[in-house]
């Protein structure tokens, strides 16, 4: 068996490794002329993390990554509404990593080198389409960079992982569509600064009416001052958007006066923003749950698959999960097509269910249950407004549709 893996992201990686540790063989085509360590911060969360700690990448990953404590909501006031521990620190087997995106991309290249040979891994090939039979499946490349046209490439099966631009998705579903707008933009920056908090916790503050903060550090002692790389994203209603690129270059003055005021005791938001050293600007964006992904011999994974609006930080692990599925059942199944099939049963619903609880209640919707409730006025006493049990019950429930409540990665653990 043989897999023609379409993308060489965070997706396409991880399945090439979980596909060696199957044994079964994997070439990977990624259209970047280079892969280069692009992005900002993403967190794996103990679902993801589980499976790269099979792979054998938890070291290397704690050492580039800050290994999250915990989790803290406050409002656009600053007053702490809740936090919870996460990770090894709420008991679970495995950490949450909070990471630059370009770093892990960077740990899971340097592993898959290694497993499949780095000869196996070819940049400058962009797919520009594919076809499948009874026997096996086809891609189609040109060089990106001249868009001349590269030898045809056979496989058993062939597998898009090409993100969220997925040109094998546009060929199945020609009439879908540019990805649907949520109508919030998001400004993502990095900062050098002294840790806050815990030193690695999550932050979530305010909401998206007035404006919504996500910070966190990706990376720790960067220099002799023990400054921390810290990842910031603000997130704000706005009707229009400009065209979704990953490296869109962001500008302060479109949204750093919504958070003018937000001078903390626990932090300064306005002078973070503005000693950022690089600010990039992207609509938050997901797709309509497809019907299908496996055409034949060929199916989707990851963004291409199932793009995400990024509020409960699940895109990269969700795409782990489905490298996890899908080489367990290639190496399960005898009819390489049956696999996809069964690939398809078992993760289209599942993920089709992070994709709309992502839009209606990720777990950030506890600050705007907060701030209705309060009608966004500063409170005196958060029991005041709402019990911890029904804000733990609240974070509890996402878990267990993204998947990595306790008890489903206890059961997970065993099936090993
Ligand atoms: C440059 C870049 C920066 C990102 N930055 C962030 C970030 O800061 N924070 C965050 O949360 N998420 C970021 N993401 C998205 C995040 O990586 C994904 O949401 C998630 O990890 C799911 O992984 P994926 O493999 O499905 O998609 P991706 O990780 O996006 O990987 C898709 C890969 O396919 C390649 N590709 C695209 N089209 C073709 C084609 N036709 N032929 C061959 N290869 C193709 C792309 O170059 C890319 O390497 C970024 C993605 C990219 C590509």
């Amino acid at each position: 068996m043989e897999v023609a893996i379409v993308g060489g992201g965070i997706g396409g990686l991880t399945l090439a490794l979980t596909l060696h540790r199957r044994g079964i063989a994997a070439r990977v085509y990624e259209a970047a002329p280079e892969i280069k360590a692009i992005g900002v911060g993403v967190n794996i969360l103990p679902h993801g993390a589980r499976i790269l700690a099979e792979l054998g990448l938890e070291d290397d990953l704690a050492r580039v990554a800050v290994t999250t404590k915990e989790a803290a909501f406050f409002n656009r006031f600053g007053q702490l509404i809740y936090r919870e521990p996460l990770g090894r620190y709420a008991g679970y087997a495995t950490p949450q990593f909070s990471i630059h995106r370009g770093d892990l991309h960077l740990v899971l290249l340097e592993h898959a080198r290694r497993a499949i040979g780095a000869d196996r891994i070819h940049t400058g090939w962009r797919c520009v389409g594919v076809s499948s039979d009874e026997t096996g499946a086809s891609a189609r490349f040109v060089n990106p960079v001249n868009g001349d046209p590269l030898p045809e490439q056979h496989a058993d099966v062939v597998i898009a992982c090409d993100g969220i631009h997925s040109a094998v998705r546009r060929q199945f579903y020609p009439h879908e569509g540019a990805p649907r707008y949520s109508g919030v933009n998001m400004w993502r920056g990095v900062t050098r600064m002294q840790p806050i908090l815990s030193g690695a916790s999550m932050v979530r503050a305010g909401w998206l009416s007035h404006g919504k903060m996500v910070i966190y550090p990706i990376r720790d002692h960067i220099d002799e001052a023990g400054n921390q790389l810290m990842n910031w994203v603000a997130e704000i209603e706005t009707p229009k958007y400009e065209e979704r690129d990953w490296n869109r270059r962001g500008k302060l003055e479109d949204f750093i006066h919504a958070f003018e005021d937000w001078h903390f005791d626990w932090l300064d938001v306005p002078e973070m923003m503005r000693k950022a050293e690089a600010i990039l600007e992207f609509p938050m964006v997901d797709q309509e749950p497809l019907e299908r992904w496996t055409f034949g011999r060929v199916t989707l994974l990851g963004d291409a698959a199932h793009p995400m609006v990024p509020r409960g930080s699940n895109g990269a692990g969700q795409a782990i999960l489905d490298a996890h599925a899908l080489a367990d059942l290639l190496a399960g199944v005898a009819d390489p097509a049956e696999a996809l099939q069964k690939y398809e049963a078992l993760r289209l619903p599942a993920t089709a269910e992070v994709v709309r609880t992502n839009r209606r209640n990720p777990p950030d919707a506890i600050v705007r249950e907060v701030v209705e409730r309060t009608g966004d006025k500063p409170f005196a006493n958060i029991d005041d407004v709402i019990s911890k049990e029904e804000l733990q019950e609240f974070l509890d429930r996402y878990k267990r549709v993204a998947g990595y409540d306790r008890e489903t990665l206890a059961a997970a653990a065993q099936r090993v």
